[in-house]
């Protein structure tokens, strides 16, 4: 197949997902993560119909989001003071905030540039070692903080979930999307709730996810 045709499938079952799940597929944005592809993918992605693009490395966000100018680009990796430079305007949406020293840098930057930079902020919900991302309990003092910086506005929430483990992968989004219900009242703009992957999209559509970050199921074989 492809990489387009797997993209329009992807979009259709992802539409099917909400329909069952009693929700309004305009709801949930699809980010295709073309972290382990060339232009030419991007390309047939985009004639598939995908709009939204997701990279884990600011190199490979740089190089792509500067050809692909028509399309949204999110970043959604690992987060370097160095590096935030080459991502705050090119990325529309930083999915992977969770320290008050990047927040700073993003909103210095953001203000030189004379824009306002929407992040989520990155939660360990299931509390695995290997994960990056606040504790739920420490959202708050986060969002607190980047409260206070202009030029940076934080719409929502991000979690990986365990890897292969549907119940856990379930527990992990509904702790997410309760964690935001709870922060509505006091924070409006918290809106937004990224969680699902190629293995658990979705579990993550019932459970309330608004942005899917699916790479393996439109970019390979599988
Ligand atoms: C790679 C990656 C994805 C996509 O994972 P797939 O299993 O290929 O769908 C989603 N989110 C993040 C943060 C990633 O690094």
């Amino acid at each position: 197949m492809l990489t387009s045709e797997r993209y329009a499938a992807i979009a259709e079952q992802v539409a099917e997902a909400c329909k069952q799940a009693g929700r309004n597929p305009e709801e949930v944005t699809i980010v295709a993560v073309s972290k382990t592809v060339g232009p030419a993918e991007v390309a047939s992605a985009i004639e598939g119909g995908a709009r939204d693009f997701g990279e884990n490395r600011p190199d490979q966000l740089m190089v792509k989001a500067d050809q692909f100018t028509d399309s949204t680009w999110h970043f959604i990796g690992n987060i370097q003071s160095r590096r935030i430079r080459d991502i705050v305007g090119r990325a529309t949406l930083i999915h992977s905030l969770f320290e008050e020293r990047h927040a700073r840098k993003i909103d210095d930057v953001a203000r030189e540039h004379g824009i306002v930079q929407d992040a989520l902020i990155e939660v360990n919900v299931s509390g695995e070692h290997s994960k990056s991302g606040l504790a739920p309990a420490d959202v708050r003092a986060m969002l607190d903080y980047c409260g206070g910086l202009q030029n940076l506005r934080i719409c929502g929430l991000m979690t990986m979930a365990p890897l292969g483990d549907m119940q856990a992968a379930r527990q992990a989004f509904e702790g997410l999307r309760e964690l935001r219900d709870s922060l509505q009242s006091d924070y409006p703009d918290v809106r937004e709730l990224s969680m699902g992957m190629t293995d658990d999209w979705p579990i993550a559509i019932e459970e309330g996810a608004t942005i899917v970050r699916i790479g393996r199921a439109i970019f390979s074989d599988l």
